[in-house]
């Protein structure tokens, strides 16, 4: 087995230090997948690092057949300055794809991420949701590769949702993100969620570490047996479920009354807000049945913010 490690110089700064890609490349036993895995396309979210160094521990034992390309921090700018995009600006690079070699400098990064990543048969992103549940996406995608990728995202282990609907899809720009473009080139490809907020979430970082394996046990990369995760992280197991945000009408402190991958049903109340008097001046409850896979991390919210998302079953 062959491990390289090396930077990919995207460009420099004004000072003159250069932004560059780390990427680890590994070539094992003629015959097996391609794989690409990336990590804190936003700054910010980093718990997926950890997972990758475990996983690479695993391999270093255990060999690989075919090859895996991790980039670990897919945006370096964003992860130095601790920022989800990149500093000084409000842009999302996971908005951008496939970005241009020739454009802006986040273009550039996006272009870059791209041209290496398109080379797999596989391409899995890493992410983290806050105070989460540890979870997939799945972007729309047409058949037979809709069923590709929900094969490789059941082998995980983890709950598995659908993204927003369309509408929303559109509105929020996902079609742009990695997953987004894949999957137009054909490619198998969804977002993990892992838990993180501010820094990296132990038991979500092992979560991801077992998830990432047992996903590449499915592919054939690495031999061993499928583990199942629900004795470390809420998982839910039935299919057919997406993701949606239960929004405050109100600004103010959040008390939660839910718990992660708890049910909820509709119209219980999920949290209560009070004014920084103390005083309640309003509960949010749930417009849904489903699950709760995360909850407001930094406990106040704004009229329209996020107090929860929460899981729910599409209609068919
Ligand atoms: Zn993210």
């Amino acid at each position: 087995m062959e491990v390289e490690r090396k930077f990919i110089k995207i460009g420099e700064r004004p000072d003159g230090s250069k932004v560059q890609l780390p990427i680890i490349k590994i070539k094992g036993e003629i015959g097996g997948p391609k794989v690409f895995i990336g990590v804190t396309i936003h700054g910010s979210e980093v718990t997926g690092q950890v997972s990758v160094w475990k996983l690479l521990d695993y391999i270093k034992k255990h060999g690989i057949k075919g090859e895996l390309t991790i980039i670990p921090v897919m945006n370096p700018e964003g992860f130095n300055y601790n920022v989800r995009g990149i500093p000084e600006s409000t842009i999302d690079l996971n908005r951008i794809y496939p970005g241009d070699p020739n454009g802006s400098f986040a273009e550039r990064i996006v272009a870059k991420i791209w041209e290496i990543a398109k080379q797999h048969e596989l391409i899995v992103d890493v992410h983290t949701a806050g105070k989460s549940i540890p979870f997939v996406i799945l972007d729309p995608a047409p058949q037979p590769l809709r069923s590709k990728i929900e094969e490789y995202a059941y082998s995980m282990g983890i709950t598995v949702l659908d993204e927003f609907p369309p509408e929303k899809y559109e509105r929020r720009a996902l079609a742009k993100s990695l997953p987004g473009v894949a999957i137009k080139e054909n490619i198998p490809s969804f977002t993990v969620e892992l838990p993180g907020y501010r820094g990296v979430d132990e038991v979500g970082a092992e979560a991801g570490y077992r998830a990432l394996k047992n996903l590449l046990i499915k592919t054939g990369m690495i031999d061993g047996e499928f583990e199942e995760l629900d004795n470390l992280v809420p998982v839910i197991k039935e299919k057919g479920y997406r993701r949606e945000t239960i929004q405050s009408n109100y600004g103010g402190l959040v008390e939660l009354h839910k718990k992660l991958g708890e049910k909820v049903n509709e119209n219980e109340t999920v949290a209560t807000i009070r004014n920084v008097f103390g005083e309640v001046i309003g509960e949010v409850k749930s417009p849904w049945n489903g699950y709760i896979i995360s909850i407001n991390a930094s406990s106040r919210v704004a009229t329209g913010g996020s107090v929860a998302s929460i899981a729910i079953k599409m209609k068919k």
